[in-house]
């Protein structure tokens, strides 16, 4: 089968020809029909997170269960599931029985710490793979089951309340679906930004109140405070610790800073303005089962519509290369059905 993996440098990714997996006990076989690529791809193609040469990258992965191995009771043959990077947890610990199972420590990642969706075939562990509701386009899904997870749990970290001032900072794959929960699910004024414009124009375009370039504005935090007298929540999707620091001063006091990307940076934090003003800033990661659930309802319902736009598998390479570069709209998504 034709799967994208790592390649062996680990600079970046090659599309081979790959044996198909086997499906073992409370395993699922999986005919994937799309899988987005996530800037997180990037990052483990990159070894950002450790070198990983040969893995099937992709935890945007969407398709149709063909076979179910044995003892498996959550899922059917036919059913429509994610391939998702909270692949699966250990079950018993802390984290997983406290509704924190992403932060499980035996936690296993799709396309990082084993094979993702990036491939015609892909196993999942039955009782992790959510499945995909009726009515959803299942292109529409592979981007929420990322990139719409991720910011959807974010906002909600952000304790974002309707008629709030709501920042995103970044509003590439993940941003601009973050515009779109924060708007239509959490009815929250939402404030966009980005250093290119059609990012922005986009942003716009799905429901942003305001947009900021931080190219052309100087300071970028003084500007969104003038605006809106200081966001209640930011959510930072931005590759780059400026936008960080930005984050930290675009809140009122009392808000809170979701920090979502994953830049190999650190970031500037002033203890007194966090004790002053009573500044939170926490960390998010994806989504549990539950909210990916949830994520995937208000995509059925139309209130969130993923850009997307399907390519052949064999443009991987292209696409990791655009992504870098900063060139793509919305998500990219490769199609695995022609
Ligand atoms: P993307 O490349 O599609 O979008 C990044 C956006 O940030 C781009 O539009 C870019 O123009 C913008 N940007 C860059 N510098 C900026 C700045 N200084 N100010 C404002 N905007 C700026 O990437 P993506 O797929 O949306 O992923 C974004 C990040 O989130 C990546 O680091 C990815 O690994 C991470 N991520 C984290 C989680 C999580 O669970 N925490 C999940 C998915 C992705
Ligand atoms: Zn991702
Ligand atoms: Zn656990």
């Amino acid at each position: 089968m034709k799967a994208v993996v790592v390649n062996q440098a680990s600079t970046g990714v090659e599309v081979v020809e790959h044996e198909l997996p086997r499906v073992g006990h409370g395993e699922a076989l999986v005919k994937v029909e799309y899988c987005g690529v996530c800037h997180t791809d990037l990052h483990v193609a990159h070894g950002d997170f450790g070198q990983v040469p040969g893995r099937i990258l992709g935890h945007e992965g969407i398709g149709i269960v063909t076979e179910l191995g044995e003892g498996v009771t959550s899922l059917k043959v036919g059913d429509r599931v994610s391939i998702a990077w909270f692949f699966e947890g250990c079950g018993h610990c802390e984290y997983c029985t406290t509704g924190r199972e992403t932060l499980c420590r035996s936690v296993k990642n799709a396309g990082y710490s084993v094979d993702g969706g990036m491939s015609e075939y892909a196993v999942v562990t039955a009782d992790y793979a959510v499945k995909v509701p009726e009515g959803l386009d299942p292109a529409q899904a592979s981007s929420i089951t990322c990139a719409g997870v991720t910011t959807y749990k974010a906002i909600k970290e952000a304790g974002a309340a309707p008629g709030q001032w709501i920042a995103i900072y970044g509003a590439g794959g993940l941003g601009n679906l973050a515009v779109q929960y924060a708007k239509k699910v959490f009815n929250a004024h939402v404030v966009a930004v980005d250093i290119n414009a059609d990012k922005l124009e986009l942003a716009k375009e799905v429901g942003a109140d305001l947009t900021v370039n931080g190219r052309e504005v100087d300071d970028v935090a003084a500007y969104i405070q003038e605006k809106t007298g200081g966001c209640h929540g930011v959510v930072v999707t931005a590759v780059s610790k400026v936008a960080f620091n930005q984050a930290i001063d675009s809140v009122r006091a009392g808000g809170t800073v979701v920090a979502v990307g994953l830049p190999s940076e650190y970031m500037e934090l002033s203890i007194v303005k966090t004790v002053l003003d009573g500044i939170r800033v926490v960390g998010s990661l994806v989504g549990t089962r539950k909210d990916l659930e949830e994520a995937f309802e208000f995509g059925a319902q139309g209130l969130v519509v993923p850009v997307v736009e399907t390519v052949p598998v064999e443009t991987a390479p292209d696409v990791f290369q655009e992504m870098e570069e900063g060139k793509i709209q919305g998500r990219k998504v490769l199609d695995f059905t022609r």
